[in-house]
């Protein structure tokens, strides 16, 4: 198919609206292309994940995948273009999801038909899961479900090979005071004070730190003083919530240990909020804390060799060399990994732009990213072809 098909599918999947929750209309399109482009398997799974499959005999499982869901578009009159226009202007592809991620879940769908038509052996599975940014639904339940060797992760990385990321252990801080009349203030017990005193604490405690992820870090990200809105009393009490970003070894047992001496002091309680997550059509119901690990790529490994090797042939013949990094943000990667697949990173786009209103991607790199998954699906499952 030709590159002109490689943009509408990404700007079909633009303007089909998926805010988290609420993936149907773009698991839609990107099952309609799975039956146009002939793959052998096209369906939804019980979390509303869209799967493509393409079967080719006894060898390895490689899946390629992608999150459908997109963050809010906000206000469009912010945006450059209108954010579901899908818009090619000069050279652009504009739109939420341009970046994160839809433009990748378009790419690897073509790649796949392209390796098909090449030839391969073993089953090739794209995945557009659902409710990635708020949980990991999707990717949660095809974790658990689906023995693969490798998955290739199209999180945007500028067409670098991503070998993992930190992990988010997402934190709740309950504040106790004492109500009063803020003209009558010393009646009552100011929970902002409380607040203020461990967010000192906070900003100084040691986290750890070394390795390619480089070290954790705690950040205070929101404030909630209850009674809310009441501009004219003493606060009887507050929640702050702290977004603790780990490396390996620094897992939410630790994490609570190190803030036990804060929390102490404070005289407040550190917790792990649980998320309830639910399936768009209401089937599917799971509760797990928010949290993500981290992810880290086995060094020495055949299977990152392969994708090294084929990124460096497929980039280079448009002479441009992958460096190999790590994400500054979370992905799914965790949740693929569960059953002992290798998770490599790879996808088009700037992931500065993603949950922006300039989020947009160069189309020259959109079917530069279509060849860099064609020759990791070779990579991978060439050994055993015919
Ligand atoms: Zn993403």
């Amino acid at each position: 198919m030709s590159s002109d098909a490689l943009v509408t599918l990404a700007a079909d999947l633009i303007r089909a609206p998926s805010p988290s929750g609420h993936e149907s209309p773009a698991a839609a399109v990107l099952l309609e292309a799975f039956r146009e482009l002939g793959f052998d398997e096209a369906r939804l799974d019980e979390a509303g994940n869209a799967l493509g499959v393409l079967r080719r005999g006894d060898g390895p499982v490689v899946m390629f995948n992608g999150h459908l869901d997109t963050v809010p578009v906000g206000d469009p009159a912010l945006w450059p273009q209108p954010p579901l226009s899908g818009a090619v202007v000069d050279g652009r592809l504009w739109g939420r999801g341009a970046v994160d991620m839809k433009s990748a879940l378009a790419c690897m769908t073509l790649a796949a038909a392209d390796a098909a038509a090449d030839g391969f052996r073993g089953t090739l599975v794209v995945a557009g899961v659902v409710q990635e940014e708020v949980g990991g639904l999707g990717a949660r339940v095809l974790g658990e479900r689906l023995p693969v060797d490798v998955v290739v992760l199209g999180e945007p990385s500028g067409l670098d090979l991503m070998l993992g990321h930190r992990g988010r252990i997402e934190l709740e801080v309950r504040f106790p005071g004492r109500i009063a009349h803020a003209a009558k203030a010393e009646l009552g017990d100011n929970a902002l004070y409380h607040v203020m005193r461990f967010l000192q604490g906070l900003e100084r405690v040691a986290l750890p730190s070394g390795g390619p992820l480089v070290g954790s870090s705690a950040t205070p990200t929101g404030l909630v003083t209850y009674p809310e809105g009441g501009a004219n009393v003493v606060p009887g009490s507050a929640v702050l919530t702290v977004d603790y970003r780990t490396i390996p070894g620094d897992d939410e047992a630790a994490v609570l240990r190190r803030l036990a001496d804060l929390a102490d002091e404070a005289g407040v309680e550190v917790s792990i909020p649980t998320e309830r997550a639910i399936s768009e059509d209401g089937t599917l119901q799971r509760s797990f804390p928010r949290t993500v690990g981290p992810y880290l790529a086995p060094g020495e490994s055949p299977r990152i060799d392969a994708a090294r090797g084929a990124l460096r042939e497929a980039l280079g013949r448009a002479g441009r060399t992958p460096a190999e990094r790590t994400w500054w943000f979370a992905t799914d990667a965790p949740h693929l990994a569960r059953s002992g697949a290798v998770v490599v990173g790879f996808g088009p786009g700037d992931a500065e732009l993603a949950h922006t209103t300039d989020e947009s991607v160069e189309v020259a790199e959109l079917e530069l990213a279509r060849q860099g998954y064609r020759a990791l699906a070779h990579a991978y499952l060439r050994e055993a072809v015919d």
